[in-house]
């Protein structure tokens, strides 16, 4: 399909509104065509600015057939830019949400984190009420969408408040699993061979150097743990050895007492044993995640997890046992060979069961397309399967008692619904509000951390935070082959605290 952009600049935003009706289509962009525009698939977008009136126009031709709206701007509107574009994606959102009967419940709205829309405006001193209806009429937000995002911002507002001066979180990479899930869009190496557990020793030795490193860094620029995160990958796809490995490491260089909130992520049931939980109880660790993504075990073949249902099930009660309370368990709505119903099912047994935290996601579509036929993605976006998985999940979430605590929206996922963070008040992860809200430092290492570096000051005319990015490689072969700049990057720390202090 081709899109048209005649007389403005606004392709980011115009292409999202398209993505959301035509998911998977190859776009062609072209600017400012001369002459008419060949037959085929299209969408032309236009502005015309007149003596005293600016007309924007849409026009789509679909299979033969073409309809178009339009709508006009005075030219002297105060943000006469942002105005334009907004009422482009309005018109296009309107067209073909009619034409093709579809209605994306975030409206036009195409950013990946919207409950900071409300954190600001609450910042501005803006009513809530006046937020929602400037949301609701003039980006198309639906109501259930509104109360999500209102909700999660209220549970955030004690969370945000409470976050110490010149704190930091460590975060941890393990990126290996045990297999790859045909969904998987993580840096994650499979450990199924003889070469790729050999490298794991060589990995971790590295590693635990890194740690030293970052301990020394956080001292010398005198800031104060707050949260621990290791994740991956699979963090328990290591040996009870290795995983011990790392812990030790931890409680070695860094005060774990003294940090508010320390989690390990186990993740896949295939990779949970009772030692390696009782290694993770020993380091100190009060969170952990038992992933179980679905209770439905030909899902659950179907994409490629080792495990069934009933062995996640019995991977949880075993942690409860052990004394873990803080316990979340992750659920994807839209995974291939789901059904509304099952999906049901498996919220209905994950309240059940009672963990701490469920978070929702949403199947990202990139891993969509590998997973089903382009009929099928066409359908699913038509039918709202998803759509409707994610509201039976917020709607029996919050009549259970959990209460909704960060939110974010990934690119590509199927209509681009959210992934949400659910807990029982009290269990909220501090970690994920941090990174959501890029608020507080996170030195991340090993291989595909990345570490943010955030400014006390903020900056006057957005209003944020400034942030400084230092990346680790991405790959664990390269991070070994490399190590020697992953030690060097480390020193821009001390540069970017020293910068601060001018
Ligand atoms: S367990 Fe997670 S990180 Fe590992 S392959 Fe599966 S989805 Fe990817």
């Amino acid at each position: 399909m081709t899109l048209y952009f005649c007389g403005h600049p606004f392709k980011y935003e115009l292409e999202g509104i398209c993505k959301l009706f035509f998911p998977l289509i190859r776009f062609t962009h072209v600017f400012d065509p001369e002459g008419p525009v060949p037959e085929g698939d299209f969408v032309r977008t236009i502005r015309e600015k007149g003596k005293e009136q600016t007309r924007l126009c849409v026009e789509v031709s679909l299979g033969g057939a073409s309809r178009s709206r339009e709508a006009a701007l005075p030219n002297t509107l105060p943000e006469y830019e942002k105005e334009c574009e907004r009422v482009l994606c309005v018109e296009l959102y309107r067209l073909l949400s009619e034409w093709l009967g579809i209605q994306p419940s975030w409206g036009i709205l195409t950013g990946v984190r919207p409950v900071n829309i409300i954190q600001r405006e609450r910042a501005a001193g803006r009513p809530d009420e006046e937020t929602a209806r400037f949301l609701r009429e003039e980006y198309l937000v639906s109501p259930e969408k509104l109360r999500l995002a209102f909700t999660t911002a209220d549970v955030q507002s004690g969370l945000l408040a409470d976050l110490p001066e010149r704190s930091y979180s460590l975060y941890i990479s393990i990126p290996f699993c045990a297999s790859r899930c045909s969904y998987c869009s993580f840096v994650s190496h499979a450990i199924t061979t003889r070469k790729a557990t050999d490298k794991i020793e060589e990995y971790l030795a590295l590693l635990c150097q890194e740690l030293e490193l970052t301990a020394q860094a956080a001292k010398q620029n005198r800031l104060k743990l707050d949260t621990i995160y290791i994740g991956g990958g699979t963090p328990t796809a290591l040996s009870a050895a290795q995983l011990k490995q790392v812990t030790d490491a931890v409680s070695a260089y860094f005060d774990v007492p003294s940090a508010r909130e320390y989690t390990i992520e186990a993740g896949r049931a295939d990779t949970i044993t009772r030692e390696k939980l009782e290694v993770i109880r020993a380091s100190g660790a009060g969170r952990i995640s038992v992933n179980p993504q679905t209770f439905n075990d030909d899902v659950l073949r179907r994409i490629g997890r080792r495990h069934t249902a009933a062995e996640a099930v019995e991977c949880y009660r075993m942690a409860r046992e052990m004394g873990f309370d803080t316990i979340n368990m992750d659920f994807i709505a839209g995974l291939p060979g789901d059904t509304l119903e099952s999906f049901q099912h498996t919220i209905e047994e994950a309240i059940r069961l009672s963990p701490s935290n469920i978070t929702v996601h949403t199947l990202s579509i990139k891993r969509s397309a590998d997973l089903f036929s382009e009929e099928g993605i066409a359908d699913y976006v038509k039918t709202n399967v998803t759509d409707g998985m994610t509201a039976f999940a917020r709607e029996a979430l919050l009549a259970a008692g959990y209460r909704p605590y960060y939110l974010y929206r990934q690119k590509n996922t199927i209509g681009n619904l959210e992934n949400v963070g659910f807990a029982k008040p009290g269990a909220e992860s501090l970690y994920n509000v941090y990174i959501m809200d890029e608020i507080q430092t996170i030195l991340a290492c090993g291989a595909g951390g990345v570490t943010k570096l955030v400014s006390g000051m903020k900056d006057p005319a957005s209003g944020k935070n400034p942030i400084e990015r230092i990346f680790n490689f991405k790959y664990h072969f390269e991070y070994i082959d490399r190590f020697d700049q992953i030690k060097t990057r480390k020193e821009q720390v001390t540069d970017f605290y020293a910068n601060q202090e001018k």
